[in-house]
């Protein structure tokens, strides 16, 4: 077995073409029923391997050609049964299925006309391209759309699994149903598209998507792909795919403090750690925001597999390079993984369906970067802040972050803190301010320096 591995571990750098980052190769997919979890250290110890949806059955491998006849290997000696995604999959539906959905230029017209459509909300931009050329569609929904106005920022990213379908297609209907509503005056949208700097990402992976498989142009699991701190720990784009790198520019340029990712195969809200067992910093806020999420959504909240429809993710499986725990650990934008769906591309007629049990809570979510409290000086500085909770007793530290451009913004539990401001020059400046649970009319809770 030994000199198995040592050969698979071989013939896997020979793929790494690109640097000795880990690019997570994903061209194969199985399912190993494998429910005493035998295999899964062996596995994970593999670096370029990729293990996804871990259940009480088993769970996913994905890896570059060739890795099925390693697993295959592996598994007649222990008695584990194994299968071959693609054969699973009923071809004939699943072309049937894949046709009714839109492709990327039906989604492109579709989004062209809701920008026509709503001009003053809805403006359409592209973060970058594709490993085939694809454009990489962001659209920015709030008033007074072409202004950078003093307003929370908060993002969905759907799609970085190309074979994960419904996300994507929850961000349209989810920009329809918000400019449908917000034209028509209901207050509760108004409201929160006045005063938010909303942006929708709904697909991440055109590529992938297009090919109906899990990795991008180059067969990368982009989700394995982001900046891990518990391992190589630099924010640094180069190296990494396309799409990945198109993420990092836009998340660099934006002050984001909620975010949301959505992906298929189970249905759950994931909370941050998944690359460490330690314990996320603003812990009870992350529980709160996911239990809310899944309460509302029939699938998530009758969950056999998880309580109440939340698990933290270390705890299900460890992933290093995720989105979700680089996204908080670099920028302090709090990002959560939301599963919607077991079918990871279920027939087309159930949209509609995956929509109405997840509007409320897609809505309710976004509207709660609005509990937090932040600062804007008149002058573009930049520098850092420390965040206390000023009880009256005891002072605990939320955490350090950094800030540019004279703006930050933090989602925070209720209660008062205290902000100690150091800009680059040194000067220090701190105030105190309460954050409280945000209902109905948002006033943004910015103190200016
Ligand atoms: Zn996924």
């Amino acid at each position: 077995m030994f000199k198995k591995l040592a050969l698979f571990t071989l013939s896997l750098c020979a793929l790494s073409t690109q640097s000795l980052m880990a690019q997570n190769i994903v061209q194969e997919g199985h399912y190993l029923f494998d429910a005493n979890k035998k295999l899964i250290k062996l596995i994970q110890s593999q670096g370029d391997l990729t293990i996804d949806h871990v259940g009480k059955h088993g769970y996913e491998v994905y890896g570059p050609n060739g890795v099925g006849l390693w697993l295959n290997d592996l598994a007649s000696q222990l008695d584990i049964t194994i299968v071959d995604l693609e054969d699973q999959h009923d071809h004939e539906a699943m072309e049937k299925a894949f046709a009714n959905y839109p492709s990327p230029s039906e989604i492109e017209q579709k989004l062209l006309e809701l920008q026509s459509q709503y001009p003053d909300i809805f403006k359409l931009f592209s973060i970058g391209k594709s490993g085939n050329g694809q454009e990489i569609y962001v659209v920015k929904l709030s008033d007074n759309v072409d202004t950078d106005e003093l307003e929370p920022e908060f993002k969905y990213i759907a799609n970085m699994h190309g074979d994960e379908i419904v996300g994507r297609e929850m961000m349209i209907l989810l920009l329809e149903d918000l400019t449908a509503k917000y034209a028509a005056g209901n207050s509760e949208v108004k409201s929160l598209i006045d005063n938010t700097e909303i942006y929708i990402l709904p697909s991440m992976n055109p590529d992938g998507a297009e090919a109906r498989r899990r990795g991008n142009a180059r067969w990368s699991d982009l989700n394995r792909n982001f900046p891990d701190f518990t391992t190589d720990n630099r924010n640094t784009p180069s190296g990494r795919q396309p799409e990945t790198q198109a993420v990092m520019a836009f998340q660099a340029q934006r002050k984001f403090s909620l975010s949301a990712n959505f992906h298929g195969g189970t249905e759950c809200v994931n909370y941050p750690w998944d690359t460490s067992a330690d314990d996320f910093p603003l812990l009870e806020l992350v529980k709160d925001l996911s239990n809310e999420y899944a309460q509302e959504v029939p699938g998530m909240k009758n969950s056999t597999e998880f309580p109440g429809g939340v698990t933290n993710g270390y705890d299900w499986y460890e992933v290093d390079g995720g989105m979700q725990d680089w996204s908080y650990h670099w920028y302090g934008d709090l990002q959560v993984t939301i599963e919607l769906s077991h079918q990871k591309w279920p027939n087309y007629s159930t949209i509609p369906q995956y929509f109405q049990w997840n509007r409320n809570s897609m809505v309710r979510y976004m509207t709660r970067v609005h509990q937090g409290a932040g600062f804007k000086f008149d002058t573009a500085k930049s520098g850092r802040v420390v965040i206390e909770s000023a009880g009256m007793f005891k002072k605990q530290t939320i955490g350090e972050f950094t800030f540019g451009d004279g703006e930050f913004y933090k989602i925070l539990e209720p209660g008062r803190y205290t902000f100690t401001v150091t800009d680059s020059n040194g000067k220090q400046s701190s105030f105190t301010t309460k954050v409280t649970t945000q209902n109905g009319n948002f006033k943004p809770n910015y103190t200016k320096l």
